[in-house]
């Protein structure tokens, strides 16, 4: 049987769209989905992944499309009895989605890796593909804002990105190791795209590359590695990303994403809305090419999923 033959490193919302495409085209033996978790928290005693419930939710088709996270047909009981208690109901967890992290939540307490059970989840809601998260070791985004650090979950959803973004520290990454898997994978002699789904750059792929070893690997990989812009038209899709970009003094274009991933990447894909971007990203010395990146249905993801793995395919000969 052949290995995986496609990498992809994904965030939550945006990633998730691209990775349920590359799931319909792949053969699911090939595909291996990388999730961060640096927005992973802990809250009333649970142990909760935003990334890679959303990415879960997405390949059983249990995502609640319209919202953008948690699950379709979702009840709110649980949430309405705390809040009534005057527990803290700023995150929002519904019925279904509580059920997930008590399982997580106490496989962890009974010392399972969070692999193991991301795997034993998937299995139970019919995943084919292989999901891992991008590494066991506990990684924590804190955002740096005007008026002081805030852990990831508090900035994101208890402020509604609020907060003048600074800069962003990955707390634990200098001690999280690769997922043995990723890093098997990574140098397979099968594999043949890497894929950086167009998720947010500063809090979805960084906190992935600052893993020791990480860029490393990549870069020793047999394979391109190819990212999808999540700028599309001089704003996010979706989410904090155009607003942390301006107020971090960056341009919001393409090309901004396309110079953080310079050093590591071969390709970029800018949508087809910012064609007068090829030129100055291949300036990089990076590839690139304008294609339709807007997934707003699964004709989008897939379309976007056979044409990223065909380029990658006509870099790699
Ligand atoms: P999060 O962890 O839930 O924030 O999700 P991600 O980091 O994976 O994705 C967020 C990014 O996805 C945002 O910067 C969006 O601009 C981008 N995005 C969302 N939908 C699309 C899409 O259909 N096409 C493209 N090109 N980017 C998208």
């Amino acid at each position: 049987m052949k290995g995986i033959s496609t990498i992809a490193f994904s965030g939550g919302v945006g990633g998730a769209k691209l990775a349920l495409g590359l799931a319909r085209v792949l053969p699911p033996e090939e595909l291996l989905i990388v999730a961060n978790t640096a927005d992973d928290f802990d809250h009333l005693g649970l142990h909760i992944c935003p990334d890679l419930d959303t990415i879960t939710y997405t390949l059983c088709g249990r995502a609640n499309r319209s919202q953008g996270w948690g699950i379709e047909g979702e009840t709110w009981n649980c949430l309405q009895a705390l809040s009534e208690l005057g527990g803290p109901d700023w995150f929002r967890l519904g019925d279904r989605d509580v059920a997930t992290h008590l399982y997580r939540t106490q496989r962890l307490r009974e010392g399972a890796r969070l692999s193991e059970v991301t795997a034993e989840i998937c299995l139970a809601l019919g995943i084919g593909q292989r999901l891992i998260p991008v590494s066991d070791d506990p990684v924590r985004t804190i955002v740096h804002t005007a008026g002081g650090d805030l852990p990831f979950q508090d900035y994101f959803v208890r402020q509604r990105c609020e907060p003048r973004v600074t800069g962003f520290r990955f707390d634990g990454a200098d001690r999280a190791a690769i997922n043995p898997e990723l890093h098997a994978a990574l140098s397979s002699p099968d594999l043949s795209a890497v894929i950086f789904c167009p998720s947010n750059p500063f809090v979805s792929i960084a906190p992935m590359l600052a893993i020791p070893g990480m860029q490393e690997a990549l870069l020793a990989a047999r394979a391109p590695i190819v990212a999808v812009s999540p700028i599309v038209g001089g704003t996010a899709v979706k989410g904090p990303a155009a607003k942390m970009m301006s107020e971090l003094g960056l341009p919001i274009t393409p090309l901004a994403v396309a110079k953080r991933y310079s050093d590591l990447a071969t390709a970029f894909i800018v949508d087809v809305v910012d064609g007068d971007q090829v030129a100055r990203v291949r300036e990089l010395g990076l590839a690139c090419e304008a294609m339709p990146t807007l997934m707003n249905n699964d004709d989008d993801k897939l379309r976007l999923a056979s044409s990223v793995i065909d380029y990658c395919h006509a870099l790699s000969r």
